[in-house]
């Protein structure tokens, strides 16, 4: 996987990245990452300047197209394709799971990074294939917003995670939330383990965990049951939890 961020704060991004498992995965080569700095492409007579007022007025500056454009074109020109660009936006489709495991397919992935009051929309037109946010708010760039994506995204590469990382289930599996998980020591301030995770009946410890899943996705994120995959014994279980809970 080659991540090229274009941005124009490259040493947020290159700070960012190169620490714990992602950092790892760069030094072993299963990921490549280069930040390009857009104001290497302002025109000369412009003297590195990258952006400018809104036509219409309004507050703030607007990312002027073609340094995003030139730095885009001598990228393509670099690797000898037009890979995927996404551009981090507030007005994209959220971020999930689903497209994180999708984007982990690709051999390149193209993020724009918007700063101020973000990029004009001639050049957006032009290259950008995907418009994605990372949730209903806004911030400042796009810089965190492509952090998060490539992070997300790296774990889906083959080879990131060791066995050790790498969960059996994790959240969004199935569309559930993750059970609790617990380390030693089997009790710590009076809190003890919950029992069948010491018992070393798997059966029962992959019945409670699917339980305590369902539970919890219904209890923090019930919009997601909608779109889970639930089997029979998941709904009887569930229509449980709601009957005990108009009876509390
Ligand atoms: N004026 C823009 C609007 O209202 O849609 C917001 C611009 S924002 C201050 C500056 C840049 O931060 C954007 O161009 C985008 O790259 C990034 N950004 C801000 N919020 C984001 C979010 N929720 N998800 C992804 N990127 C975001």
């Amino acid at each position: 996987m080659n991540y090229h961020v274009l941005t124009l704060f490259p040493e947020m991004i290159e700070s960012g990245m190169n620490t714990s498992i992602i950092g790892r995965a760069i030094e072993k080569g299963l990921i490549s990452l280069e930040a390009v700095n857009i104001r290497d492409y302002a025109e000369e007579k412009r003297k590195g300047r990258v952006d400018d007022y809104p036509y219409g007025g309004g507050a703030g500056m607007v990312m002027q197209p073609e340094p995003v454009y030139a730095a885009y074109q001598a990228l393509c020109e670099r690797i000898g394709k037009r890979p995927r660009v996404i551009y981090l936006t507030p007005q994209g489709q959220v971020f999930r799971q689903s497209l994180a495991q999708e984007l982990a397919g690709e051999e390149n992935l193209v993020f724009l990074c918007g700063h101020y009051e973000g990029i004009d929309e001639r050049v957006l037109e032009e290259i950008v294939t995907d418009y994605v946010s990372v949730g209903d708010y806004v911030l400042t760039g796009g810089e965190l917003p492509a952090m998060v994506m490539m992070d997300a995204i790296s774990r889906m590469v083959p080879g990131v995670l060791n066995n050790e990382e790498s969960a059996q289930f994790e959240s969004f599996q199935d569309n559930l939330l993750e059970y609790p998980q617990y380390s030693r020591p089997e009790e710590w301030r009076g809190k003890k383990v919950p029992a069948v995770l010491l018992s070393g009946h798997h059966g029962n410890v992959d019945q409670w965990r699917r339980e305590q899943s369902l539970k919890r996705t219904l209890e923090r994120r019930p919009d997601l049951l909608e779109i889970a995959e639930l089997s029979n014994k998941d709904r009887k279980y569930l229509e449980l939890l709601l009957a005990n809970e108009e009876e509390a």
